[in-house]
């Protein structure tokens, strides 16, 4: 697989509302706070999901206490469950299939969000050997989207991830290790280790981070305006409220819109090309 292709099926996981029976908006549950205006259980429909599957306050969103529904994104995962493995049956039309429809959609988001890993890391300079073993796990990834749900509900998502997780590491790693080589730092690999830190409103305006491993930490309203993001892995990494204000993360790597959603920006910070700029970056 050339490295552009993996590029085009990263950017292909977007979703389409248009072709998704409302899932986000009924599957999963929501808790009042800052995010929610409003407590709503796991399968049923939220209050504003109109008969047609679209959101009768989705201009409105941010103002009427739903700045979630913003921040949210399926990866394409809603649509495949509609489409796919319910081959376009509503769970309005046909309630039989509702229980497992919803059961089944966090189950495909997991898949979804893998096989958008992988293929972004496909896309980067790495070993023959790892892009092999990627090019496997991208391959196993595809097929279970073609599922029935019976199979999918039987998955052992956990053995799935652990596998790839280990190759993500190792694949980003080799990255941020050229890009350190490359800009002739004096401190060394490790030095540049900050997995799972508590970086929360840390004052970071300006600085050079490139490079930087942010696995799983918390960055949460950090001041990251006009930082150097280059090369520096975001996977799990916790971005509310960051201001990424002129930032360049053009080569940050794991970036989700999800993360991107719940973060601050501007026409100047410099994204990925699978990531499109929030609308509430802009207005
Ligand atoms: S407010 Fe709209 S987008 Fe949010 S869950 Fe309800 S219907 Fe869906």
């Amino acid at each position: 697989m050339e490295k552009k292709t993996a590029k085009n099926i990263r950017e292909s996981l977007t979703s389409d509302c248009s072709q998704c029976f409302g899932l986000c908006c009924t599957a999963l549950n929501i808790v009042a706070s800052s995010d929610f205006s409003m407590n709503k259980p796991a399968g049923t429909p939220c209050m504003n999901l109109r008969s047609d599957y679209s959101c009768q306050i989705h201009s409105q969103l941010r103002e009427k206490g739903f700045k979630g529904c913003t921040v949210f994104d399926c990866l394409g995962a809603g649509q495949v469950v509609s489409q796919v493995t319910f081959n376009g049956q509503s769970w309005r039309e046909n309630p039989n299939i509702r229980k497992r429809m919803f059961q089944v959609f966090p189950i495909m988001e997991q898949i979804h969000e893998m096989i958008a890993y992988v293929a972004e890391v496909l896309s980067y300079d790495i070993t023959d050997d790892l892009a092999d073993k990627l090019r496997k796990k991208l391959k196993e990834l595809q097929k279970l989207t073609k599922l029935d749900a019976d199979y999918l509900l039987s998955l052992d998502l956990v053995m799935y991830r652990f596998s790839i997780n280990e190759l993500l590491t190792e694949a980003s790693d080799f990255v941020r290790r050229n890009s350190i080589e490359k800009m002739q730092s004096l401190r060394n690999f490790n030095e540049y280790n900050h997995a799972r830190a508590d970086w929360m409103g840390k004052k970071l305006k300006g600085k050079d981070l490139r490079a930087t491993d942010f696995r799983g930490a918390y960055l949460i309203a950090a001041d990251m305006r006009n930082t150097d993001l280059r090369a520096v892995n975001f996977i799990g990494a916790d971005l509310r409220d960051v201001n990424f204000s002129g930032a360049d993360l053009s080569t940050s790597m794991f970036l989700t819109q999800m993360q991107i959603n719940s973060a601050k920006g501007d026409v100047k910070t410099i994204l990925p090309s699978h990531i499109h700029r929030p609308s509430h970056w802009i207005h």
